[in-house]
């Protein structure tokens, strides 16, 4: 059964068009679907609101309440000198911005017929995709690396997945995955599959509904987010609906930084990032699938590309929490390269930036330092309270 699309989809490098709804390009780069333009209406959620612009029609009965998020004013933007909002994705229904993904590419898989989702992840993804799967009434194939631990893989199993822990080459397993879907009848949900950079760009929309941003700092992996977000801004100008596209900063950890490395070195391909080490896990992966294609869209924009250590992300994950937002490691790197743009003066003083804020600190407990705590005796209550 094949859904009705609104659009083709085309691969951002080497132009070839795919009318049927294709993981990938032939060239090995993925695909996306052609630009969509419209108008918004009234309407209660983003799917309602931007609906001209979903190239499937989202299931609005599989939604669990993902995407319209809070934008707040952060009182760091102050220290620092410019407007700094916060989009707070920790309170998407699994605590990530995954699910606005996942709820379209399951929208899909429905429609089309699949009776088995599956992915490729240890953490958020997995997680997401098994909750939709799952309220879909969907078969879930959630394949994770021998080294995912017990710990981890608990928010995945309590959905009902079936967890595969997959032994050999995990960057190989991503290629694998699709092969075998499309084999077996199995829709594979990765990381930068095209249904999910469309639900992606439900951030932007919801951005630019509230300010009109002059930076978006971007925790950046395999580039699905990037991508999502940068079309959604390109889509929202091609509609004569913002005059501006803001500009986008990729952020990635010192210790796992393959498009950043390729960007400052002006090369066309990315290249394998040997041994990476981060505590940002959620934005370390080694070869992003969707990394040239985000490269493209640096140099074709004149975009930024801005790497943190693992010392400056966990002090901004301490600021954050100074202000009541609890976020992963992953998640405070905007604010770490924030810092590091303003000191070099490459962001001006008194402009609007945007920090995504993209999973719950909840889930990576282990990193965290936490605060004082002390010891009263119930007979001392007052003095310890005084
Ligand atoms: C997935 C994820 C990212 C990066 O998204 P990509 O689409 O892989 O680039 C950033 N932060 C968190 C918390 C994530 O789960
Ligand atoms: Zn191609």
């Amino acid at each position: 059964m094949k859904p009705k699309l609104k659009t083709k989809l085309t691969c951002p490098m080497c132009g070839s068009k795919y009318h049927d709804p294709v993981q990938r390009c032939s060239c090995g780069e993925p695909v996306e679907f052609e630009t969509l333009k419209g108008e918004p209406y009234i309407g209660k959620t983003v799917w309602e609101r931007f609906w001209d612009f979903w190239p499937v029609e989202p299931e609005l009965e599989l939604s669990l309440g993902e995407g319209d998020t809070p934008l707040v004013k952060s009182k760091l933007g102050k220290e620092l000198g410019v407007r700094l909002y916060l989009k707070n994705e920790t309170v998407n229904p699994t605590w990530s911005f995954k699910d606005r993904g996942t709820f379209l590419a399951v929208s899909y898989a429905l429609k089309a017929g699949y009776k088995a989702v599956g992915t490729v992840s240890t953490g958020n993804m997995a997680a997401s995709v098994a909750a939709y799967a799952t309220r879909a009434g969907l078969e879930t194939k959630i394949l994770v690396s021998e080294s995912a631990s017990d710990e981890k893989l608990k928010a995945v199993s309590v959905y009902g997945a079936d967890v595969i822990r997959v032994r050999g080459d995990y960057g190989k397993l991503y290629f694998e995955s699709l092969k075998l879907g499309e084999k077996l009848g199995i829709y594979f949900i990765n990381s930068d599959n095209p249904f999910r950079v469309e639900g992606y760009k439900s951030i932007a929309f919801e951005i630019a509904e509230e300010i009109t941003p002059d930076y978006i700092l971007i925790p950046t992996s395999s580039g699905g987010l990037f991508r999502g977000i940068a079309k959604g801004f390109i889509e929202l100008k091609e509609s004569g609906l913002i005059d501006e596209l803001p500009t986008l900063t990729a952020v990635q950890a010192e210790g796992c930084s393959p498009i950043c490395r390729a960007f400052s070195e002006g090369k066309e391909r990315i290249k394998r990032f040997e041994n990476p080490k981060t505590v940002a896990k959620a934005i370390a992966n080694p070869y992003p699938p969707s990394g040239n294609a985000v490269l493209k869209l640096l140099r074709e924009f004149g975009w930024k590309c801005i790497t943190v250590s693992d010392e400056e992300i966990l002090k901004a994950q301490r600021e954050l929490a100074g202000e009541g937002l609890f976020v992963q490691p992953a998640s405070a790197t905007g604010i770490a390269a924030l810092r590091r743009l303003v000191e070099s003066g490459e962001i001006d003083e008194g402009a609007k930036v945007v920090s995504i804020l993209t999973g719950s600190g909840l889930k990576t407990l282990s990193h965290v330092e936490g605060g004082k705590i002390r010891e009263c005796p119930l007979e001392s209550l007052e003095e310890c309270l005084g």
